[in-house]
């Protein structure tokens, strides 16, 4: 589940800052059980001067280290038993004495070894949620409004429309709750204002809400991160780079860009990659599938149109029932 660099330095963000308070609660936390129990101060003291004194005798006799540190053991057990025993009429343990880190398994770092704990991906789910919140508002499934679409009979679509939207509606709803689905990408054709980028929010939200990293462009933007990153690129920054890792990405209005050798290339190159890595994309495009294979190569039609599960949307325009 590889989230863009981007979320993930947000949600390290996030971590640090919740380290910081831990940490400063924690200590204003222990300072005051020093303060109910002035005593503890005292023990603690005492604790780290014989530990010195004995380590210092040690060096300057070349004595036996071992022999040493059972000394001290022995020498400390009434200051420890007591200082337990302080604790204990507070109701504490003696790890309270000490800043404990929020997270055991990272220690707070966000990484067990080279992978992400399970705090920083959680972290990361939530800010991939708001990053399409704030793309999508609150588009969801269950806002999906099927009684937009017309009941009366099409020829078109061998159905009404409102039919014909309910199938793609369950169907978009279980691809988005069995996400990956085995890699399958969908490819939603259709004019425009017939809710194929709510649909796409709706399945977006879902994915996110499962944990997954999710990409989104209308193709315009998709090709100006490609320019930029060829023609003006920045060290360290990559802007293509979530198309090609995220779980899912989603490519908006295809065929409304100006097509170029360049966007042709771009195309091929990201389609291909996201196939043959099994990465799912969910593309919309207000072509119809036989102007697809006329506008673009016959690499990237026989890609969309053989791989691809079509669902296409009929009926009036939406939006202007929705005002
Ligand atoms: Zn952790």
């Amino acid at each position: 589940m590889a989230y863009s660099q981007a979320i993930v330095q947000r949600a390290m963000q996030r971590l640090q800052g919740e380290n910081e308070q831990n940490e400063q609660s924690s200590r204003a936390r222990i300072a005051a059980i020093y303060e109910r129990q002035p005593r503890l101060g005292e023990i603690e003291r005492e604790l780290r001067r014989t530990a010195a004194h004995v380590l210092a005798a040690t060096f300057r006799r070349q004595g036996d280290p071992v022999a040493a540190m059972q000394q001290l053991k022995k020498d400390n057990l009434a200051l420890q038993q007591e200082r337990d025993w302080i604790l204990q009429t507070e109701g504490l343990e003696p790890d309270d004495l000490t800043v404990q880190p929020l997270c055991p398994n990272c220690s707070g770092t966000g990484y067990v070894g080279a992978n992400m704990c399970e705090c920083l991906r959680e972290l990361c789910r939530q800010e991939q949620k708001k990053e399409l919140a704030a793309l999508f508002g609150t588009d969801s499934f269950e806002k999906f409004r099927l009684e937009l679409y017309s009941d009366q009979y099409d020829a078109k679509c061998h159905s009404s429309p409102r039919e014909l939207m309910r199938a793609t509606y369950r169907r978009a709803q279980s691809y988005a709750q069995s996400f990956p689905a085995e890699g399958q990408s969908l490819l939603f054709s259709g004019a425009t204002g017939l809710g194929k980028t709510y649909l796409s929010a709706c399945i977006a939200r879902v994915v996110a809400d499962r944990g997954f990293s999710v990409s989104y462009a209308p193709v315009g933007q998709l090709f100006a991160a490609f320019e930029d990153d060829k023609f003006r690129p920045q060290p360290d920054v990559s802007r293509t780079e979530p198309f090609f890792t995220s779980d899912l990405l989603i490519l908006d209005d295809l065929g409304t860009e100006m097509t170029t050798q360049f966007t042709i290339s771009v195309l091929y190159q990201l389609l291909n990659t996201r196939l043959m890595e099994k990465k799912p994309v969910i593309l919309s495009t207000n072509l119809a599938p036989n102007e697809l294979a006329a506008r673009y190569t016959p690499q990237i039609a026989s890609r969309l149109l053989g791989t691809y599960c079509l669902f296409q949307f009929y009926g009036d325009d939406i939006r202007f029932k929705l005002k």
